[in-house]
């Protein structure tokens, strides 16, 4: 599986990233974003939400946990639920909370602090590390199934995320 990295050299380098990302990405995944706070996990979200056709307000569900979306992807309308799991106790609360449900073919899921529920999430597709480095971000990604792959091949690197 490939590989990728970038520098992010400001705030619009991460939206260009996630209207990318929004172009590029298929119903049925899951992509995790780790990294510290403030190291641009929601920023990503909220330009790809928006790049994906989402209009209104994009916050960091860090009380409900999770936020559903509506949005179109390659000419259909799926769901894009955004996970922020940094207040969650234990991996037992995904459980019961029926977050496993949402990920299924027809969604994609977009999950901050996934090492919040380590055992009870299921493997990513495409997995995103953003570091604060100087006035910018470093950002990897990684590709951990063949829908990943498919995703990151169709990402343009060098030229917009300069
Ligand atoms: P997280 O969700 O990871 O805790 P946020 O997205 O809430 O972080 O906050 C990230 C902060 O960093 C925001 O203030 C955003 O404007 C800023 N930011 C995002 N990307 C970059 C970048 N590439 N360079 C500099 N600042 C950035
Ligand atoms: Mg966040």
């Amino acid at each position: 599986m490939q590989h990728y990295q970038a520098y992010l050299k400001d705030e619009a380098a991460t939206a260009a990233l996630g209207l990318q990302l929004a172009h590029a990405m298929a119903p049925g995944m899951a992509i995790y974003l780790h990294g510290d706070l403030g190291a641009g996990k929601t920023a990503l979200t909220r330009s790809l939400l928006h790049a994906a056709g989402h209009q209104g307000h994009v916050k960091s569900p860090t009380y409900t946990l999770s936020e559903p979306y509506r949005v179109t992807v390659g000419g259909r309308e799926i769901g894009v639920i955004h996970f922020d799991l940094y207040r969650m106790s234990s991996p037992e609360e995904f459980l019961d909370a029926g977050f496993r449900e949402d990920f299924n073919d027809d969604n994609i899921c977009i999950v901050e602090w996934p090492e919040k529920a380590e055992g009870v999430l299921p493997k990513p597709d495409l997995a995103i590390y953003l570091r604060v480095n100087g006035d910018g971000r470093d950002v990897e990604l990684q590709a951990f199934s063949d829908l990943g792959q498919l995703c990151l091949d169709r990402l343009h690197f060098a030229p917009h995320l300069g």
